[in-house]
């Protein structure tokens, strides 16, 4: 039950815009204040359907009742109005507020599809012989400024209370892989990242990849020291990709994604002296060099 009991009348339709309002009451005026105020003073002399204030916002009238709050009848009868509290205190206290009556016009333009314009949002003082909103239109530069200042800080809460929550972020794929260099054998497995060591003078021997939960098939091939060119074709789970116990560098690698839906899986090197080659997804390496590979980069993209 509304604190004012619908003595303004019913509307019997949905309201077509909003006034903003400061309600020139002191620091002290706040939503407390109003609730015990409204139940003391005659209605006649005035109320709005909310009051917001530093410590809430108080609703004295159903929306879908009329209020007496700006002395003209076509804005008292179509028209929600919402008092920004505590007009004569604190600046910051007041722009708080003012903030939180924008968050609450915004909601009421998208419950009652009211599109924020100069037409529906409105001020006291454009019908009424009135300072009102007085406090608003001292610190945003005069009747225009503030009509537009109001109406785009509506239209910035619509869009964010409008806003469609952000998709969560799809589970990253587990591309898991280990490296066999050379003096150490295998090393740690990482889950993406680099395998393999740096500026250590050890050659990278072989690489596994941890196919069981790959949702896609991988063929590998790569140019061995002495050996030249071998095909892996499809790798099974920790297929030895390379030679291990041999001593022979990896001098090449190329790792084609098969059943990857518009994305690419990519390989880099890091080559001794001279660091990480781009991102590519054929075949990679140091053939004819005479220098490391040193580690290895895989991504999907
Ligand atoms: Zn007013």
């Amino acid at each position: 039950m509304s604190i004012c009991n619908g003595v303004a009348g019913s509307r019997g339709r949905n309201p077509i815009g909003i006034f903003i309002h400061n309600d020139a009451g002191s620091q002290n005026a706040n939503a407390a204040f109003y609730r015990n105020w409204l139940q003391t003073h005659p209605l006649e002399n005035g109320f709005a359907h909310y009051y917001v204030a530093q410590d809430s916002i108080l609703q004295a009238e159903d929306d879908s009742n009329c209020a007496w709050h700006c002395g003209n009848l076509d804005g008292n009868l179509n028209y929600l109005s919402v008092e920004v509290c505590q007009s004569m205190g604190d600046l910051g206290v007041f722009k708080h507020n003012e903030e939180k009556a924008f968050q609450l016009v915004a909601s009421k333009c998208i419950q009652y599809g009211i599109t924020p314009n100069e037409n529906t949002i409105r001020l006291h003082q454009e019908v009424y012989a009135t300072s009102c909103p007085h406090r608003s239109v001292e610190i945003h530069g005069g009747r225009g400024a503030t009509k537009a200042y109001f109406i785009e800080r509506i239209k910035a809460h619509i869009k964010q209370q409008t806003a469609k929550p952000s998709e969560p972020p799809k589970p990253k794929t587990p591309l898991w892989y280990q490296a066999h260099v050379s003096g150490k054998g295998w090393m740690d497995a990482v889950n993406g990242g680099i395998a393999g060591t740096v500026g250590q003078n050890r050659a990278l021997e072989a690489i596994k990849i941890d196919m069981r939960k790959l949702n896609f098939k991988i063929k590998a091939r790569a140019h061995i020291q002495n050996s030249g060119l071998k095909d892996f074709g499809y790798i099974k789970h920790d297929t030895v990709i390379g030679t291990t116990g041999k001593g022979l560098q990896m001098e090449a690698i190329e790792l084609i994604a098969d059943g990857l839906n518009g994305k690419k899986l990519q390989t880099r090197v890091h080559i001794q002296d001279i660091g990480w080659t781009r991102w590519t997804s054929g075949m990679i390496g140091t053939v004819g060099m005479n220098k490391k590979i040193e580690a290895i980069e895989l991504r999907l993209v």
